[in-house]
């Protein structure tokens, strides 16, 4: 076996690597880069490989398939929900930043029909490899991957988290004996703080602001982090309304239909029954003026009705923004965090409102990453990936260190033979 570094090398964005077997080549992952203008991994031609095995969801593993579909395209393979939520998100890229896009929706739609379903845990072939997927903790459907070939067994962690969530169980770490371990890196230097903590944390700062007469803007991703923080207000018993709104409304509806993916399906459809779905500008602007929470995308407030809102509810120092997720540098939500300024209505403005960030990581923070590794059978090849250049270095030599593995951290273009 040979892995190419197709991307997702010394950096965070646009995950992609090429498994090379004696007869059969498969990518793992093939994500955009998340710039103004969205980067691509080292490009391959269809006509040279044999499928697509895909994560999770998110489009810095994801967002660049499409491209397979200009031609006759591959097959690609993934579980039931990461194909719905791809899709939920591929077509919001296409609108926001179609632009820049070399795929149309037309192309997203012939990515669905060569898609293949693998459940967790399922075994399947595609040429010389077996593969199968392991629940990786990250978001709803996410997997990591084991691929057989040759005798030899390669890990792919994708995006993973050994910690659990009110939403997910934690990554399973049954990997077995393995040869090769493709993992990320993304907070291999630091720890998270523990999760019972900022859930804590959160609804403190929740209940003060409601309790002033204010309103909470929780601006979160759609898939995952949206409905986490609503189980966790649930879980909290928070007395007050919680709204949801925009894209966070039709990933809800996916994940009813595959709460087997989830760690509490009850508890789940509990949180879902409690609240307040917003469906038109009146109810809107009505709730923007209640003292409640309102979850709603985009994360980084780069668009979506988080937007909308962010402009009714900064206004006012008795209102609060909770900054919930990490905010890519150069994003609206970046501005707010750091300097405390937002749009409003087109002109950039100080705002009132108190604004906070809360640690609620889906990655694996360094403790967990070590765990995974103990968990390893066998003296596997490393490869640290989807990390800043120093993480993905540092951990290769810590990995090294500790373990006595051969770790490397490979730049784009790399091959490295198992
Ligand atoms: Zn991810
Ligand atoms: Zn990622």
């Amino acid at each position: 076996m040979e892995v190419t570094a197709l991307g997702a090398a010394r950096q965070v964005g646009r995950s992609a690597f090429l498994l090379h077997g004696q007869s059969t080549k498969v990518l793992l992952d093939f994500g955009v880069q998340m710039e103004r203008e969205p980067v691509f991994p080292i490009h391959v031609q269809p006509k040279d490989i044999d499928g697509i095995l895909l994560s999770h969801a998110h489009l810095d593993h994801s967002g660049a398939a499409p491209v397979f579909y200009l031609s006759e395209g591959v097959d690609l393979y993934t579980t039931p929900p990461t194909a719905e939520f791809t899709r939920l998100l591929i077509e919001d890229f296409i609108k926001v930043s179609g632009f820049y896009l070399p795929f149309e929706y037309i192309d997203l739609l012939s990515m669905f029909k060569r898609t293949h379903y693998a459940d967790l845990y399922e075994v399947f072939k595609i040429g010389e490899f077996t593969v199968q997927f392991l629940d990786a903790g990250h978001i709803p459907g996410s997997a990591s991957m084991i691929v057989e070939a040759d005798g030899k067994r390669l890990l792919y962690t994708g995006d993973i988290n050994g910690a659990g969530t009110m939403l997910l169980n934690g990554a399973d770490y049954n990997f077995g004996e393995l040869d090769a371990i493709i993992t990320e890196s993304t907070y291999a230097l630091s720890d998270h703080k523990p999760r019972h903590e900022v859930e804590k944390e959160f609804v403190d700062y929740a209940r003060e602001i409601v309790e002033g007469g204010g309103t909470l803007l929780v601006p979160a991703f759609s898939v995952g982090r949206a409905q986490e923080i609503a189980c966790v207000l649930r879980a909290a018993k928070f007395p007050y309304p919680v709204a949801m709104d925009g894209m966070a409304l039709k990933a809800n509806e996916i994940l009813m239909r595959y709460q087997e993916y989830l760690k509490d399906p009850k508890e789940f459809r509990r949180t879902l029954e409690n609240i307040d779905i917003m469906e038109n500008w009146p109810q809107r602007k009505r709730m923007a003026k209640t003292p409640s929470v309102i979850i709603a995308p985009a994360g980084m407030l780069v668009g979506g009705l988080a937007v909308f809102y962010n402009e009714e509810i900064a206004t006012k120092d008795r209102n609060g923004i909770a900054i919930v997720a990490f905010q890519i540098p150069g994003t609206p939500g970046r501005t707010l965090l750091e300097k405390g300024i937002a749009l409003i209505r087109g002109k950039p403005k100080k705002v009132k409102a108190q604004v906070k960030r809360f640690d609620f990581s889906s990655h694996s923070g360094r403790k967990e990453l070590f765990e995974m590794l103990k968990a390893v059978r066998g003296s596997p090849k490393v490869m640290t990936v989807h990390g800043e250049e120093e993480y993905c270095t540092k951990f290769a030599a810590d990995i090294k260190e500790q373990f006595g593995f051969d770790a490397v951290a490979p730049v784009a273009g790399d091959v490295i033979k198992i």
